[in-house]
């Protein structure tokens, strides 16, 4: 069965098409600027690329552009859309309505919209998109796969906040966590790289990207993770402040006089390393900073390592033990710095890194960069969100 993976957010659409026979990409691309000037399809198939510069005022035209470019004579792979058997959706927020991917149907739908105020940036966009694939595709069956599904395992001395019981019920505040996908399919991975039953691993899964968290991952079931109600939780990220006292925040609005919305656009959008730095939200420039001189390029770069080594020993501490460690998205596969500063003084849980390893040349595939006789084992994995919706895709239908 060919699948076809969607990523929808307000102004933009990336998808993939995927071979489950050999779980192999056969095309994929990028729609930016819906509803904008300007809007651009890019898309790649059968080894060539083509860009489609039209008119996309929303984004069920944006579907039928994807749709047109996947049966097109030049970049096309498949006949008819007949051949898609599913669309997996990616959505980020699920609060406490899903639990698991879920089949659509109009009831799901109309739950869905009730997820807005907790995912408000992401979860209207991904309705959108699942709306206008059913306007386009009404007959192949649509699946909803959360970032926070791989999550909903954890007991609930981590879930909870120490608020209000009765306010914790009211509202539904309580860690939800993010990036589930990626922390489900690194942590299969390594038992697979491993050559372990899953079963019997103790991992840390370090997903360290523009946004970043980290989960404890004990049997293959998360038991902890480091984002919280919306994913500005955890360790500081590239825009995002991460854990910060709440009073803080109330007495920094009241400095700057910041209403509440206002202090949480700040600390999503102008904090973390850029805000630490002042120079950029990117690894990249931050360690070209760093090599230059910048004191606050190094500092931004020492609290991103320190704060991860802190969830890192935490969650040896909550499952008891630890055997794996694996870093993994933009700056987990790429930068060695981090992953140095990330396990340096671990030694004590038995955590040794090679230190050529670690600084070896990113090879796209799983890399093993502790010691050979370190008793954890700490892995480098690439990342695949779009193949575990595939998959949770592909088990529904
Ligand atoms: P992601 O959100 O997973 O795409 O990760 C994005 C971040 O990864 C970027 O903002 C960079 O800071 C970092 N990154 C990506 N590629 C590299 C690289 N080759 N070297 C260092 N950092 C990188």
């Amino acid at each position: 069965m060919k699948i076809l993976v969607v990523n929808a957010g307000s102004s933009s659409l990336k998808y993939q098409l995927i071979d489950m026979e050999t779980e192999g990409v056969i095309a994929k691309g990028n729609v930016e600027r819906i509803g904008i000037a300007g809007s651009v399809l890019k898309a790649k198939g059968n080894g060539h690329e083509k860009v489609y510069e039209q008119d996309m005022p929303d984004h069920k035209v944006a579907i039928e552009l994807v749709l047109h470019a996947l049966t097109d004579g030049e970049i096309g792979v498949i006949k008819s859309m007949e051949e898609i058997g599913a669309v997996g959706h990616r959505v980020v927020a699920s609060g406490e309505y899903f639990k698991k991917p879920t089949l659509v149907d109009g009831e799901v739908l109309k739950t869905l919209e009730k997820t807005f105020e907790l995912g408000p940036l992401h979860n209207p966009a991904a309705a959108t998109g699942v709306k206008a694939c059913i306007e386009v595709m009404p007959h192949t069956p649509m699946v909803l796969v959360f970032d926070t599904s791989f999550h909903q395992t954890m007991p609930p001395k981590a879930y909870m906040y120490g608020i209000k019981f009765e306010d914790y019920k009211a509202y539904s505040v309580r860690k939800y966590g993010a990036h589930g996908t990626s922390h489900k399919f690194v942590s299969q991975e390594a038992a697979k790289y491993l050559g372990k039953d899953i079963k019997d691993l103790k991992t840390v899964t370090c997903h360290l990207g523009n946004g970043s968290s980290i989960s404890a991952v004990d049997g293959g079931v998360c038991v902890d993770t480091s984002m919280g109600f919306t994913p500005l939780d955890g360790v500081l990220m590239g825009t995002r402040s991460g854990c910060i006292d709440a009073s803080a925040v109330e007495f920094l609005a009241r400095k700057k006089g910041y209403d509440a919305a206002r202090m949480v656009t700040y600390l999503n959008k102008e904090c973390g390393v850029l805000g630490i730095s002042g120079v950029s939200s990117d690894f990249r420039d931050l360690i070209a900073g760093a090599e230059a001189g910048n004191e606050r390029c190094q500092l931004a770069l020492d609290m991103f390592a320190y704060q991860t080594k802190k969830f890192i020993g935490s969650y040896a501490a909550a499952m008891g033990g630890l055997d794996c460690i694996v870093f993994t998205a933009g700056i987990g596969e790429n930068t060695p710095t981090v992953r140095e500063g990330a396990c340096e003084g671990l030694e004590f849980l038995g955590v040794k890194l090679d230190k050529e390893a670690n600084y070896g040349k990113n090879t796209g595939s799983v890399r093993e960069i502790s010691a050979k006789d370190s008793k954890v084992k700490v892995l480098v994995i690439p990342t695949n969100e779009e193949l575990v919706i595939a998959r949770e895709t592909l088990a529904l239908v």
